[in-house]
């Protein structure tokens, strides 16, 4: 089986992060998630995290450094995750999300994360706190 990429953005802006809430589907509505989505075929990662933000935020969005790691969501499908840079607009929740805050590193475990968007959020906001 290939396994198929789920690329989560990890937004940052004057040392803070962006945390999305999800509103659906019903067993995920309510947790924290960086926002993203899968790949499609003849997409780079990258290219998807722009169109997702896009799609999910409203905003024109640059992937800049890949968080080390691949964590596993279902068989077959796992999370890789970018740090990103918005060069326009400000982020709403558009689609899939709610609310949206951005966290202090001292504010990162505030919010109910997904379990597998946890160990990335985690490193973010430790080269948040170092900076
Ligand atoms: O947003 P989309 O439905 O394309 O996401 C595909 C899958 O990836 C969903 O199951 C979603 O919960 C998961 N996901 C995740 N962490 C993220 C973004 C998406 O686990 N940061």
């Amino acid at each position: 089986m290939t396994t198929r990429v789920v690329v989560g953005g990890a937004v940052l802006r004057e040392g803070r992060l962006l945390a999305a809430r999800r509103s659906a589907p019903a067993e995920l509505a309510g947790r924290w998630e960086l926002p993203g989505g899968k790949v499609e075929p003849g997409e780079t990662p990258p290219q998807a995290l722009v169109r997702e933000l896009r799609e999910e935020l409203g905003v024109t969005a640059e992937p800049v450094e890949r968080i080390p790691g691949a964590w596993p969501l279902r068989p077959g499908l796992e999370l890789h995750v970018w740090t990103v840079r918005l060069t326009a607009g400000e982020p709403e929740p558009l689609q899939d999300h709610d609310a949206l805050r951005w966290l202090t590193p001292d504010e990162a475990d505030d919010v109910d994360w997904l379990d597998q968007d946890r160990p990335a959020v985690a490193e973010v906001a430790g080269r948040l706190a170092a900076a």
